[in-house]
């Protein structure tokens, strides 16, 4: 499961994995569920910075 805010919409749209730090920041009536990376990517959402140092630590890939 990823996380969005509902209020990040524009330019800046911007998606988390579930335990990332951010999410906590982002007040529960706004945040956006996407099942999947790809739907998020799908609707032009990026995987934050701190999302993604935490992915390739653990995947250990890069894609
Ligand atoms: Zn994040």
């Amino acid at each position: 499961m990823f996380v969005y805010s509902k209020h990040s919409s524009g330019t800046h749209k911007i998606y988390h994995m579930e335990q990332c730090p951010v999410v906590r920041r982002i007040g529960e009536s706004h945040l956006g569920y996407f099942y999947t990376a790809q739907e998020a990517e799908d609707k032009g959402y990026r995987l934050c910075k701190v999302c993604q140092r935490q992915q390739m630590k653990k995947l250990h890939m890069a894609d």
